[in-house]
């Protein structure tokens, strides 16, 4: 017996360490110099008091919490090493806004990051609740930490709804899906119960998650638009919410 809880033992070790030590590939890929060099900066600059735990590890980015002098932040590293870039090709290269940039993995995931910054000032000044956006440096997206004392808000996928909590969340999702389109001239195109924070307090949904959100000029604009309303109707669809996707997309785009 006693043997057995000691292999037992010895696996949990081997465990924790093979985890660690995936953890620390990940970290050597966010963590590579040049983007060290940049949070170094933005510490000797006071943008950034303390780097705090690691909030999530994506796709394309990792994002962290951090200390900033009057609040708390969020930073989003878009990792340059193990970035799956291709995926951005489509999104980038028929934005207008971004016509000129060089086709190699550094500089779209730079101007990939740039273009979430100006998508969630934009989407703010069209009264959008998004995190607000304070600066994008490379690969580094600084918005505000949208959450409490560190702990994140939770995401729309996991948060239980009851009575009338639901159709109120719905009813503001499409209102800001409104004001992105009229008022930002943007479609989210990623849309969907993993990219909407829910605030606690007072049930208001806040978008996240922009790099990938396109002016209604881009080719596929009207395409990403439809996807991000099936989105929201398969997810609400469990709360008796049946309204039909071109009800909604009237809605959206009504003057
Ligand atoms: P990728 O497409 O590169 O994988 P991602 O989906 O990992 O991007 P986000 O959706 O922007 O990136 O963020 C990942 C998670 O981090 C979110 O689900 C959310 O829990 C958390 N998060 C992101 N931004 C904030 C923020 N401003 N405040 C608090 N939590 C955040
Ligand atoms: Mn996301």
């Amino acid at each position: 017996e006693k043997k057995i809880k000691r292999i037992d033992r010895a696996k949990d070790k081997s465990r924790v360490r093979e985890k660690d030590s995936e953890r620390l590939k990940v970290e050597e890929n966010v963590f590579d110099i040049p983007t060290l060099k940049i949070l170094y900066t933005l510490s000797n600059k006071g943008i950034i008091k303390a780097m705090g735990g690691a909030i999530s590890t994506g796709k394309e980015a990792n994002v962290f919490y951090a200390e900033g002098p009057d609040k708390e932040l969020a930073v989003k590293i878009y990792r340059i090493a193990s970035s799956t870039f291709k995926a951005m090709d489509a999104y980038i290269m028929k934005d207008p806004r971004f016509t000129n940039i060089r086709n190699n993995k550094r500089d779209i995931i730079f101007a990939w990051t740039r273009k979430e910054l100006q998508n969630l000032k934009r989407a703010k000044s069209a009264g959008v609740r998004v995190p607000e956006p304070v600066l994008a440096e490379k690969n580094i997206l600084i918005m505000e930490f949208m959450g409490e004392k560190e702990i994140p808000y939770p995401l729309l996928k996991n948060t239980y709804l009851e009575g009338d909590e639901a159709k109120l969340i719905f009813d503001t999702v499409v209102e800001y899906m409104r004001l992105l389109y009229k008022k930002a001239n943007l479609v989210h195109a990623d849309l969907s119960e993993y990219n909407i924070l829910i605030d606690p307090k007072d049930l208001t949904p806040i978008f996240i998650d922009m790099g990938q959100s396109v002016t209604l000029e881009h080719p596929n604009s009207q395409e990403f638009l439809y996807r991000d309303v099936q989105n929201i109707l398969r997810f609400f669809s469990r709360y008796g919410i049946k309204d039909k996707p071109e009800e909604l997309l009237k809605k959206i785009q009504a003057e």
